[in-house]
């Protein structure tokens, strides 16, 4: 019969502990160790100033205006908010007065443009009211929730993650930033955006199902929110596609227009 020394067992799970450890570095410590390459800070141009903002997640809101929802088949007066998250480095940045390129994506045949407000925050936490809950806002930006629509619904069709449909390179289009100081908060104001002159999305903040202050108040039931984070607050209604060459052109009431070419 074999009998198992304790001691030994004891020993050996010493030693692999102090093996373990021994080349191993403190975790406050490894906080400054180098990196072994050097990854690309993702930021946003702030309008009036010359610091950046850094990001930290980009959140989405779905079908957050009703006759969006009803046009992509779901109840707006049942549905609690939803959400997805963009990959931060899918921003591409679009300066002001320029009309910037953007690259018609890979796999599609079905590219989607949806104009969005954008609010970018300077602190979070959880479970924040809604009444408190602007006052974590740095700023707004104009933004383009683009989208692979033809994978996004191939993919909701069977019950799959959006993934391939919403987050890929580019697909977070957004202008500046512009600070809350200068523009305060926006609850209502015109938004539309045309394709080569013709207006295809037209409709009013007002309309939003769930408010910027609402959507922060859910986002932080589900999520720690923090500082650099940002939120597509939700597309109007008339999504629809764009292809190679079509130039679009986003507007928001009280911001600067926002422009791109789909190349
Ligand atoms: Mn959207």
């Amino acid at each position: 019969m074999t009998t198992i020394d304790r001691r030994t067992v004891l020993a050996a799970g010493a030693a692999a502990m102090a093996g373990a450890a021994t080349p191993s570095t403190p975790a406050a410590a490894q906080g400054a160790a180098k990196p072994v390459f050097d990854v690309a800070a993702v930021t946003i141009p702030i309008v009036g100033q010359s610091e950046v903002f850094p990001v930290r997640r980009i959140y989405c809101i779905g079908r957050n205006y009703a006759a969006h929802a009803i046009e992509r088949g779901s109840d707006p007066n049942r549905e609690p908010p939803f959400f997805f998250q963009k990959p931060t480095d899918a921003i591409q940045n679009v300066p002001t007065g320029q009309v910037a390129d953007h690259p018609y994506p890979s796999l599609t045949k079905n590219y989607h443009h949806e104009v969005e407000l954008v609010a970018a925050l300077k602190s979070g936490g959880t479970n924040i009211s809604p009444d408190k809950a602007l006052d974590h806002v740095f700023g707004y930006a104009l933004g383009l929730d683009m989208t692979r629509r033809d994978l996004q619904n191939e993919m909701a069709g069977m019950k799959k993650p959006w993934e391939i449909g919403k987050s890929f390179d580019h697909a977070a289009v957004l202008g500046p930033i512009h600070p809350v100081a200068k523009t305060g908060h926006f609850t209502k104001g015109a938004i539309s955006l045309a394709v080569n002159g013709t207006v295809r999305q037209n409709s009013n903040l007002d309309k939003m199902i769930w408010s910027v202050a609402e959507q922060i108040a859910k986002l932080s039931e589900a999520f720690e929110l923090k500082a650099g984070d940002i939120i597509y607050s939700g597309t109007p209604e008339n999504v629809g596609p764009v292809v190679k060459g079509d130039v679009l052109l986003c507007k928001l009431e009280g911001l600067p227009d926002m422009s791109i070419k789909i190349v």
